[in-house]
């Protein structure tokens, strides 16, 4: 197993918000996705470490917050299924009120800073149990439900 840390240059600043392509016998696997306004960054960040975003089959979520999950939706038009607490499926899959109430923080700057965020079809979406183990690409992935920073917290424990 390897990790590839996908730097995603937020704002033009380095090392502010990151994804990772976890690589295991079989493929790769994406934990986060960054918000969709760096979405150009998470395709060429894959393509320098060799890889393309059409390989990404799975993807496992921390939580749904726009910096870590705002462009999941883009990777399930993509075909991907996105792994994701059964807190926060509900609002992936009708993101309206997520959005909204993040706009009342950001005002008029929300696209510019996370990009647009669109529904995502519910077959795409998983939200396995406490401990459960995710089976891909060669690795396993086991979910923790980790409350505190959200509600709809996962750690996700790679081998
Ligand atoms: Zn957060």
């Amino acid at each position: 197993m390897k990790i590839h840390t996908i730097d995603l240059q937020f704002m033009g600043v380095d090392r502010s918000i990151a994804a990772y392509a976890v690589e295991g016998s079989g493929g790769i696997v994406l934990i986060e996705t960054g918000p969709y306004s760096t979405w150009e960054a998470l395709q060429k960040g894959l393509i320098e470490h060799g890889f393309h975003i059409d390989q990404i089959q799975s993807v496992f979520l921390s939580h749904i917050h726009f910096d870590h999950a705002g462009a999941a939706w883009a990777l399930a038009e993509r075909g991907a299924t996105i792994y994701v607490h059964p807190a926060g499926l509900p609002h992936l899959a009708a993101p309206e009120k997520l959005y909204n109430s993040a706009k009342q923080i950001y005002g008029d700057q929300m696209e510019l800073l996370w990009g647009k965020m669109e529904p995502i079809k519910e077959e795409r979406l998983y939200a396995p149990q406490h401990g459960e183990t995710i089976e891909t690409c060669g690795l396993r992935l086991t979910a923790w439900y980790t409350p505190g920073h959200a509600v709809h917290h996962i750690a996700w424990e790679v081998v």
